[in-house]
């Protein structure tokens, strides 16, 4: 046990379960993408959750919960969108501390898709010149001379894509990536049908996420139920195993999903569904709208005082 991890002052009373969410982990630090992980801060996070947490596999954790049997300190490790660094350089270090986790994956990307964030991403990390001029889409104009600049040209561009109507983003983007000039954009950041069987061999719960990655709130009743449906029939025509779980797209209650989703998603036959709503599940808590917790620190002992934080704020009263 490392002596650098301090000991969690855990509240006592109801179980409470802590549910982590990634997207990617980096095999290297990107200047570019600073709010996500890099390995070696994954590392840090898994030693710290299976030396003073008690990580357990979302389905197994949640039945826990409802029967009351929850062990103390208790942590699901969950991940969204389907990168395939999740395979690449997570597992192998999920595997060595044992923690076990779930993949949320939208299947729309899979097999060399890509999702327009990382798009934008790449436009900044392939623009050479000292200026980004997308103003004529919608995009803005960014100066590039610094890595502070780029960063915020990163933000920029993804707080003014996320604002447009979905069914025009995505070719919006696209004629500004040929007007930009830029080719050879990355096939590979998403999981291959390939690597997510892989990934399911390792044990790996996966989950859905919705085919297209849809914010249910923007569709109606019968296009959310067939958004959730086809990435469902998708990943279990892949992996030959029922999905289970599913984790709201974006996830904020009342924004992205409402109620109703919730008791769609449930009436389809999952077991259970995530949201991005902060907090942490008691055994109160809608299983269909579990709360969890995005660590933003590649510190561990700073994780440790946001597990410990988290757990004190007690169950999420942000389901709708
Ligand atoms: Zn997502």
């Amino acid at each position: 046990m490392s002596p650098r991890l301090p000991m969690l002052m855990w509240p006592g009373g109801s179980a409470r379960l802590t549910i982590l969410f990634y997207h990617r982990v980096l095999a290297q630090p990107d200047p570019l993408r600073n709010w996500e992980f890099d390995a070696s801060a994954f590392a840090e996070h898994m030693a710290l959750i299976a030396e003073r947490m008690s990580p357990l596999p979302l389905l197994e954790a949640v039945d826990l919960l409802r029967r009351g049997k929850l062990p103390k300190r208790a942590c699901c490790v969950t991940f969204d969108d389907g990168y395939a660094d999740n395979l690449t350089v997570a597992w192998p270090i999920l595997q060595r501390y044992r923690v076990p986790a779930t993949v949320f994956v939208a299947t729309a990307y899979l097999d060399g898709g890509r999702m327009f964030n990382d798009t934008l991403t790449e436009m900044v990390a392939r623009c050479r010149g000292p200026l980004l001029d997308v103003e004529a889409f919608g995009l803005g104009r960014y100066a590039l001379n610094t890595p502070l600049q780029r960063r915020q040209a990163v933000s920029g561009l993804l707080a003014l894509a996320k604002r447009m109507p979905p069914t025009e983003r995505d070719a919006t983007i696209a004629e500004a990536v040929r007007a930009v000039g830029l080719a050879d954009l990355p096939d590979d950041l998403m999981l291959t049908t390939a690597q997510l069987r892989e990934l399911a061999g390792h044990g790996v719960e996966i989950g859905g996420h919705t085919h297209s990655h849809a914010i249910l709130t923007t569709l109606d009743a019968s296009a959310a139920e067939a958004e959730v449906e086809a990435g469902r029939h998708r990943l279990e025509s892949i992996i030959g195993r029922k999905i289970r779980a599913f984790a709201y797209p974006n996830g904020i209650p009342g924004s992205d999903y409402a109620g109703e989703h919730a008791a769609m998603v449930r009436r389809l036959g999952f077991e259970c569904a995530v949201s991005t709503a902060r907090g942490v599940a008691t055994a109160e808590c809608d299983s269909f709208q579990l709360p969890r917790f995005q660590p933003w620190t590649s510190s561990a002992l700073k994780l440790a005082a946001h597990l410990v934080r988290n757990a004190w704020a007690g169950g999420a009263s942000q389901a709708v």
